[in-house]
């Protein structure tokens, strides 16, 4: 099914006997829930049959959007968690679980994604090496050398949006008997379903291009048939569960994201060629551009003309103070954290997002000081062009 069908039907109107189908799901605030019959309360608690019995376990707005989630990414099962990092602290662990403590990673992840990794891992005696997940070569061998349980990696990576090969990757990490967790939150379901391409999990920040509108924290751990259970099962201990009003706001975000999505890889594509041709700009990276490193790859994994809608580009010449001056004086853009809003956003890598990384691993990552990180939104591309300018 086409995936702005998917959108606006998948989890919703359940028919219950007797009742009346509600159009959308309803927010279920309930902490608990009980049945006719002692003998029925068994059966939920025995998970023999079907049922709600207490909502860190599950609760029915939260069954409607993961499974809403599990159709647009092709999963097995989905998990709604409280934060995009509680989804991978979950997955990760889930992951580790029954296999050798080591995590290979991509070079080039979120800035918290690594500290989870090096501040919470590490202390518990998991070990972690990094490779550039592009180099397919230094994958299979650093796999070979590490013995890893867990590889992970960023659909698109953060800022300076590459992509690696996710179905490659997947073959080799089955072969050594690996989990591979992607994080698709750049990509989107729309544009890399990572479990369609061989991956065991693919998780989300569902704060950023889901959500959409800039009002939810929340994460989503979508899963194979095997990784599924035993990170449904962490939950149940951990309870790291999103609330039923944020599931809520998700769902309702989700049936305009395939809409405002095209929107934006449409509006992303004319930034990004605007900027190229822009004398203020020095490099400008996107993955639709042809100066774009793993364009193979993009034509490969990508459906045709979709990029993804962040953009990062390079002001000439800029040091800090330049780069702030730029940021001052945005009109329209709004110069906050986070990405994938309704509103196109900038951010300053160098001091939000990767600002914990030492300067000297900032530059051989080739995230420099003049370095901006832009997530286009839905506006009249006039606009944001325009605003663009005139701050630059
Ligand atoms: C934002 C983000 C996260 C963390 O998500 P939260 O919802 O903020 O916890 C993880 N990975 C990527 C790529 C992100 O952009």
């Amino acid at each position: 099914m086409n995936i702005h069908t998917k959108a606006v039907h998948a989890g919703d109107r359940k028919r219950q006997p007797g009742t009346p189908i509600p159009v959308t799901t309803p927010i279920h605030t309930a902490a608990s829930f009980f049945y006719d019959s002692m003998e029925s309360i068994d059966k939920v608690f025995a998970q023999e049959m079907p049922g709600y019995a207490y909502s860190r376990y599950d609760n029915p707005t939260n069954a409607a959007l993961e499974e809403l989630v599990s159709s647009l990414e092709s999963a097995h099962g989905t998990l709604a968690t409280a934060s995009g990092m509680s989804a991978l602290q979950i997955a990760i662990t889930a992951a580790l679980i029954d296999r050798r403590k080591h995590v290979l990673a991509a070079n080039a992840l979120y800035g918290a994604t690594v500290k989870l990794l090096q501040q919470v891992f590490e202390p518990f005696g998991t070990t972690n090496t990094f490779v550039d997940i592009c180099d397919l070569d230094a994958v299979a061998k650093a796999i070979e050398a590490e013995k890893p349980g867990v590889i992970l990696m960023e659909s698109i990576s953060n800022p300076l949006l590459r992509i690696g090969q996710i179905d490659k990757i997947a073959e080799l990490a089955r072969a050594a008997g690996a989990c591979l967790i992607v994080d698709n939150t750049f990509a989107t379901p729309a544009l890399i379903r990572p479990l369609e391409l061989g991956a065991h999990i693919s998780l989300s920040s569902a704060t950023k291009y889901l959500s959409g509108h800039g009002d939810v924290i929340g994460g989503l751990v979508c899963c194979d048939e095997e990784h599924f259970e035993p990170v449904r099962a962490l939950s149940r201990i951990y309870g790291p569960i999103l609330g039923p009003f944020e599931c809520y706001l998700t769902m309702r975000g989700i049936k305009t994201f395939p809409l405002r999505f095209e929107r934006q890889n449409r509006n992303a594509i004319a930034v990004a060629h605007h900027l190229s041709s822009h004398s203020k700009v020095e490099n400008v990276y996107f993955p639709g551009l042809p100066s774009h490193p793993d364009q193979s790859t993009t034509a490969r994994l990508l459906p045709p003309d979709n990029f993804g809608a962040m953009v990062s580009f390079e002001i000439a010449g800029a040091d800090k103070r330049a780069v702030f001056q730029f940021f001052d004086k945005l009109k329209m853009i709004v110069p906050a954290t986070s990405l994938g809003d309704v509103h196109t956003m900038a951010l300053y890598p160098a001091i939000a997002s990767h600002r914990d990384i030492p300067p000297k691993q900032r530059a051989r990552l080739g995230i420099r000081d003049n370095l901006v990180r832009v997530s286009v939104g839905i506006e009249g591309i006039e606009d944001i062009l325009a605003d663009l300018d005139q701050a630059l």
